[in-house]
């Protein structure tokens, strides 16, 4: 499992789909109860994403979105008119920082995600949750 930290809102299209296909057990809230929680969740961790406006994949409290290649760009743009805008491929909503916030610096596309960000660019514990957690003043860390 790897999560990349692509960070997607879900819609009702995935809440009520069990319900809809009659397997599982329906989820016990919607998409109008959780949106605000995704707000908050966004802000603080920092994701980045196109506004975009589809139903099936809400937008969010995005950051600016990186910014695609030049074949990125031309695929997407021929995959839209092909498909008369009924067929998207927008930029990846990722919890990578384009604007930096306190105690981070945005995103640096060094690429070297996997040692480790000294910059706090994608969102992480050690970047985020503890030095907010240390900031309340009931935390104490141990050796
Ligand atoms: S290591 Fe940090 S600055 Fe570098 S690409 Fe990854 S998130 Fe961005």
């Amino acid at each position: 499992m790897l999560w990349g930290r692509q960070t997607y809102r879900w819609s009702d299209l995935d809440f009520e789909a069990n319900a809809k296909d009659g397997s599982g057990i329906d989820w016990p809230l919607r998409y109008k109860e959780i949106a605000s929680w995704y707000d908050y969740v966004e802000k603080f961790i920092g994701v980045s994403g196109s506004i975009e406006n589809l139903p099936q994949l809400p937008d969010g409290q995005f950051q600016p979105p990186m910014e695609m290649n030049i074949v990125e760009k031309d695929v997407a743009a021929r995959i839209k008119k092909e498909y008369n805008d009924t067929r998207r491929m927008i930029i990846g909503r990722c919890a990578h920082i384009t604007e930096s916030l306190p105690g981070r610096t945005k995103c640096q596309y060094r690429a070297k995600c996997e040692l480790g960000c000294p910059y706090g660019g994608y969102f992480s514990t050690q970047s985020s949750t503890l030095p907010a957690a240390v900031k309340t003043g009931n935390l104490t860390l141990r050796p």
